[in-house]
C-alpha cells in the first residue's frame, strides 16, 4: 500500500499545479526551483543550503531508528523494481524456482511482452523524470511535435527511457550495491538499539535442513531442532541476494521481503511467525531496549534548530531582492547646477511568478531625487540590474558622505528601505577649491565641474 501510494505520488508531484506552479519543478534552464508553493532563485544559496542539509540529517536520524527504512520503503529505486517491475517479469515469466504456469509463462511469449511492457513503463517513467526538471508544458510539446521540431528534448527522452530500461531490466539492485554510497555509510549511523531487519538466530537454530512444504515437527527431532527449516526462502526473495541469517550486512536495503517469506513459511509448519522480524541488535542479544540515545536525541535537535533559521529567512525574503550597489567609475559628480550625482545601480530580483512592476523612491533628505525613471519593471524570477542616478543637494553632505535611503515597493504591499551612503565634496575639497580658484579661476572651475 506504501509502495502504491509513493508511485501515484511520484507522478503527481511535477503535474498538481498550485497557484500555476508545479508542486515540485527543478527548473534547471530557467534557475529556478519551485517546491511546494515556494519559489528558490540562484541567489537563495542558503535556502537551498539549509533544506538539502535537514533532508540529510533526517534520512541520518531514520536510519539511527530504523536502518535503512528509506532504501526499503521510500527509494524510487526498490519502489518501482519491487512492485512494477518485477511483479511484472513475475506476470510474465513466472517466479524464480517455481514451476512457469499459465499460457503466456510456458509458450514463450512472457520474455518479448515483458520487453516491449519494461519498453512502455520506462518511457512513461521518463516522461514522469523529466517533468521534475522540464516544465509540464514543455514537455507536452516534446510529446506531441515531431521529433524533428525538438530533437534536443527527443534526445534527453530517449537517453533516459533507455537509462530506466537498463536499470530496471538489468542493472537492478547493482544501484544499491555499487552505485549509491548510502549503504557503505549505514555502519556508521546505526548503533545496538536500531531497528533493522534481522534473523532470530537463538530460535532458529540449528537448522532442521526440512523443506517448508514438509509437515514439521518430526517426533524426536522437535526438542533439539531450530526453527528454521532451511528452506532458503528468505535467500531467494532477497532482491540483492544476501543470507539475512549471516546477521545484518551492508547489502541489505531493508524490504522486508524475506520476512514475508519466513512468515508464510513458518505459518506453513506451525510454527510462531516472526523468525526474521524487525528488531535491534540489542534486544536479540536479551538487552533493554533504549529508544533515547544521544544520536536520536541530536539529530531532531539539530533539525529544529535549522527548521527555525529556515522559516525565519523565508519569512523575510518577500517577493523581491533588493540590493543598491555604487556604479563604476567616480563615486560622484558635481553637477553644472550645484548638485551632487551619485551613479548607484539598482539590482532587483522578482521572486515571483508574474511580471511586477517596482516603485523606486529616494529619501532621507530634502531636496533629494532620482535622476531617472522611478518605475522599473521586472519579468518572473528574472534579476535586472538597472542604473539609479540620485541627485543630491551640495550643502547635504558632511564630511564629504549623507546616509540616505533607496525606497521600492512592489506588488502585494511588498516595501524595501535600502540605507546608502552617498558621496560628494567634503569641506576640505571645498576650502581646497576655493584655493585653487583664487590661483586659478579657469582651471579650478573646470576640474570641478569633471
Ligand atoms: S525462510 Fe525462514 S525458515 Fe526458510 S531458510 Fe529463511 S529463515 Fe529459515
Ligand atoms: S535481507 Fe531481507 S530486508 Fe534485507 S534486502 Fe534481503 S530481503 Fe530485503
Amino acid at each position: 500500500m506504501v509502495a502504491y501510494a509513493l508511485i501515484a505520488l511520484f507522478v503527481l508531484l511535477p503535474l498538481v499545479r498550485v497557484g500555476g506552479v508545479p508542486l515540485v519543478l527543478l527548473d534547471i534552464p530557467a534557475r529556478r526551483f519551485h517546491i511546494f508553493g515556494q519559489t528558490f532563485l540562484p541567489t537563495d544559496t542558503l535556502l537551498l543550503a539549509l533544506l538539502v542539509v535537514m533532508v540529510f540529517l533526517t534520512v541520518f536520524w531514520l536510519t539511527a531508528l530504523f536502518g535503512r527504512v528509506w532504501c526499503g520503503w521510500a527509494c524510487p529505486q526498490t519502489v518501482y523494481m519491487e512492485f512494477l517491475f518485477r511483479p511484472l517479469e513475475r506476470f510474465f515469466e513466472g517466479a524464480p524456482g517455481r514451476k512457469p504456469k499459465g499460457w503466456i509463462q510456458t509458450s514463450g511469449i512472457g520474455k518479448p511482452l515483458k520487453f516491449v511492457t519494461y519498453l512502455t513503463c520506462s518511457l512513461v517513467l521518463a516522461h514522469v523524470f523529466l517533468a521534475y526538471f522540464v516544465s509540464w508544458d514543455l514537455l507536452r510539446q516534446w510529446v506531441i511535435g515531431a521529433p524533428s521540431e525538438h530533437p534536443l528534448g527527443f534526445g534527453v527522452v530517449m537517453l533516459v527511457t533507455a537509462g530506466m530500461l537498463f536499470n530496471f531490466g538489468y542493472f537492478r539492485e547493482q544501484v544499491c550495491l555499487v552505485a549509491c554510497p548510502y549503504g557503505r555509510f549505514q555502519s556508521v549511523m546505526l548503533d545496538r538499539h536500531s531497528i533493522t531487519v534481522r534473523y532470530d538466530r537463538a530460535r532458529g537454530e540449528p537448522r532442521t535442513a526440512k523443506r517448508a512444504d514438509v509437515q514439521l515437527p518430526v517426533v524426536g527431532v522437535e526438542a533439539a531442532a531450530g526453527d528454521c527449516i532451511d528452506c532458503r526462502m528468505c535467500v531467494t526473495t532477497c532482491p540483492t541476494g544476501i543470507d539475512i541469517r549471516n546477521g545484518l550486512q551492508m547489502e541489505c536495503v531493508g524490504c522486508a521481503q524475506c520476512i514475508d517469506a519466513c512468515d508464510t513459511v513458518m505459518s506453513k509448519v506451525k510454527r510462531p511467525t516472526g523468525l526474521i522480524r524487525y528488531s535491534s541488535l540489542a534486544a536479540m542479544s536479551g538487552e533493554r531496549f533504549r529508544v533515547l540515545r544521544p544520536r536520536v536525541v541530536l539529530y531532531p535537535v539539530v533539525i529544529l534548530l535549522l527548521s527555525g533559521l529556515f522559516a525565519f529567512t523565508l519569512a523575510n525574503t518577500g517577493v523581491a531582492d533588493v540590493t543598491v550597489l555604487r556604479g563604476p567609475g567616480q563615486p560622484f559628480t558635481v553637477m553644472p547646477s550645484g548638485d551632487v550625482e551619485n551613479n548607484l545601480r539598482l539590482k532587483l530580483v522578482n521572486r515571483t511568478t508574474k511580471i511586477a512592476d517596482f516603485e523606486v523612491k529616494v529619501e532621507g533628505v530634502d531636496g533629494v531625487r532620482l535622476g531617472a525613471e522611478g518605475v522599473v519593471r521586472v519579468d518572473p524570477g528574472q534579476t535586472l540590474t538597472s542604473p539609479l542616478p540620485v541627485l543630491l543637494p551640495r550643502s547635504a553632505f558632511e564630511h564629504g558622505r549623507k546616509q540616505i535611503r533607496i525606497v521600492v515597493r512592489g506588488p502585494e504591499g511588498f516595501e524595501r528601505r535600502v540605507a546608502h551612503v552617498a558621496l560628494g565634496p567634503s569641506e576640505h575639497s571645498d576650502h581646497r577649491n576655493k584655493e585653487e580658484h583664487r590661483k586659478d579661476p579657469g582651471e579650478s572651475g573646470e576640474e570641478e565641474h569633471k
